[in-house]
């Protein structure tokens, strides 16, 4: 290992992590970063009618944090929510919903949504879980 590539050698200013995502059935792969960490940072759950029920773990990041080593966006199947303002993304083959992103112009139109029980290695039960009011919006 080179001096550049020790970890303390590094640095960066923010604190960041890149955790590897993917379907159950290998068909979508890909990496998200995120910064800070999710371990140091809110994730959200929401109670609207498809979050509920796929039992999403969100958190928000740009598109660009979001790499696909197999896959990319286009490639998934998209359900629309009943406003037709939110997609939901989800793997043809298996079914696993990986992402939600928003047709509305605005900041949002840059940011995916990310289901962070697609991502390995990551402590579910140690993340601060933020319940937000998806329902009633
Ligand atoms: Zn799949």
């Amino acid at each position: 290992m080179s001096a550049i590539e020790t970890p303390a050698n590094t640095s960066s200013p923010k604190p960041s992590q890149t955790y590897t995502g993917g379907c159950h059935c290998g068909r979508f792969k890909y990496e998200v970063t995120c910064s800070p960490p999710l371990a140091d940072s809110e994730v959200f759950e929401c109670n609207c009618s498809i979050c509920s029920r796929n039992g999403y773990i969100l958190t928000y990041v740009d598109d660009s944090a979001i790499n696909f080593e197999k896959g990319s966006i286009d490639e998934y199947s998209e359900h629309l929510s009943a406003n037709k303002k939110y997609g939901h993304y989800f793997c043809p083959s298996c079914g696993s919903s990986c992402f939600a992103g928003s047709h509305d112009e605005g900041p949002w139109a840059t940011m995916k949504a990310v289901n962070v029980r697609m991502l390995q290695d990551v402590d579910l039960k140690g993340l601060k879980i933020k319940e937000i009011d998806g329902k009633s919006r």
